[in-house]
């Protein structure tokens, strides 16, 4: 008979994953007291208190004896809601190892579709089954060849277009193009019913020409990964985590960012415009960008960051900003409206903005994008379109622009640089639904 303290060979059972042990025990990694050996999994009584996905600092208050990247992991196997089983360098013993762990993944995708060919057949679309109870959801169209992309239109359970191919701007639920990805959120608007519907959704995706701007050519391609996120209502709003990355110009140090001046004020800033929303940020994570980055020439190199230096974070959740020294073309952009939820490593998955010198002044040009990387559009278009959001008042065209009525609200679209631009009770709405959100702070 073995014990939980027996020790002998013919006790120690060996495992992959925690889902080979008993209940009550964990699959550990053993000391193979050889540096040339590899490290073995056996089945071990459960050391610490603290759960699979507790934040921690040393391996021994984990259950699992097992503390890698801040949390408590283990090798999977089945992993917790919210997670998944990744691959993973763990370094134990003097030795690393690969091992496939569970991590944070809190905006996996619960439907893949497609690939698809475009343009779908007339009258055709890509169908998907939308449970009750969601506060929203997300498809990300994803071309790998690089085409424009976005949703032609797109039809609720009952019919309603909430994406209107005959008027596409004016839609109930507008969604934007962009280049190689683009994120349909929906509700992107407080006035689509339903909130979303459950049952059967129909969804048209197209490919057009990508050199042109402020137009859609349709141009007959591919779209290779339909991603469909869903954001139940349980969890709605809560906690932002950030990757800010720093260029070199900035002068700041990335080892001791968090007690700089600059990016304290800049994380203030966010934390006071996302106050009303009970928005805050949390896990924070600083990366020295290369000093080929002080300058951002266009939307090509800006695109070019996305898709190679934005990181997933602590919780695969994590909005990638990067602060330039110099935007050459615009002070702002996000990856999109909204950017695409947990998705990292594509033309859309950041953030760039110029430094405006002040802390807080940048803090609230990263604000402003945020808002749009979460689905808020401007409440008043540079062309002169209203946002799809009810309470947002409109700037009437020819008003001088500091007369405007949203010239105070985080997104007019040349706001102020001051603490207190408004978010509106409808924008708070929208944005509190992106599932980039988590309240995890355990
Ligand atoms: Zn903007």
């Amino acid at each position: 008979m073995c014990g939980q303290m027996d020790h002998n060979e013919a006790c120690e059972v060996s495992c992959t994953s925690n889902d080979d042990c008993e209940p009550g025990s964990r699959c550990a990694l053993v000391d193979p007291s050889d540096p040339n050996a590899p490290i073995v999994l056996r089945c071990a009584p459960r050391l610490g208190a603290f759960e699979l996905g507790d934040a921690c600092q040393r391996d021994d208050v984990c259950g699992s004896g097992l503390c890698h990247e801040g949390f408590c992991t283990e090798p999977c196997g089945t992993c917790a809601n919210g997670m998944a089983c990744e691959p993973s360098t763990i370094h134990r013993y003097g030795i690393d190892t690969n091992l496939s762990v569970c991590r944070w993944r809190l905006a996996a995708p619960a439907l893949e579709l497609g690939p698809i060919d475009t343009p779908l057949p007339d009258g055709a679309s890509v169908e998907f089954d939308v449970p009750p109870n969601l506060a929203s959801f997300v498809v990300v169209l994803e071309s790998d060849e690089g085409l424009r992309v976005t949703a032609e239109s797109l039809q609720a359970p009952d019919g309603t277009l909430l994406i209107d191919p005959a008027d596409r701007a004016s839609s109930l639920n507008p969604a934007v193009d962009y280049i190689g990805i683009v994120s349909v959120l929906v509700p992107a608007s407080d006035r689509v019913e339903g909130r979303p519907q459950p049952g059967r959704w129909r969804i048209r995706p197209n490919t057009y020409d990508p050199t042109l701007f402020g137009e859609l050519q349709p141009l007959p391609g591919r779209i290779d990964r339909i991603s469909v996120l869903f954001e139940p209502e349980t969890e709605v709003g809560g906690q932002l985590d950030l990757v800010l990355g720093l260029s070199p110009g900035l002068g700041i140090d990335v080892k001791t960012a968090s007690t700089s001046t600059f990016v304290m004020r800049l994380l203030e800033r966010i934390d006071t415009h996302y106050a009303p929303a009970e928005v805050r940020t949390a896990d924070v994570r600083f990366v020295l960008l290369d000093a080929t980055h002080d300058t951002v020439e266009d939307g090509v190199e800006t695109r070019g960051m996305c898709a190679t230096l934005s990181e997933p974070g602590p919780r695969g959740v994590s909005v990638n900003v990067f602060v330039v020294e110099d935007l050459s073309y615009t002070d702002g952009h996000s990856g999109g409206i909204p950017g695409p939820p947990g998705i990292h490593r594509s033309n859309g998955s950041c953030i760039v903005v110029e430094s405006l010198g002040n802390g807080a002044h940048t803090g609230t040009l990263v604000a402003h994008e945020i808002g749009h990387f979460l689905g808020l559009h401007h409440t008043t278009g540079v062309d002169g379109r209203p946002d799809p959001i009810s309470d947002t008042p409109i700037c009437a065209e020819g008003t001088e622009v500091s007369e405007c009525p949203d010239y105070d609200n985080l997104l007019f679209p040349i706001f102020p640089l001051q603490s207190d631009l408004q978010l509106t009770p409808g924008q708070i709405d929208v944005l509190r639904r992106n599932p980039l959100l988590h309240e995890r702070p355990r």
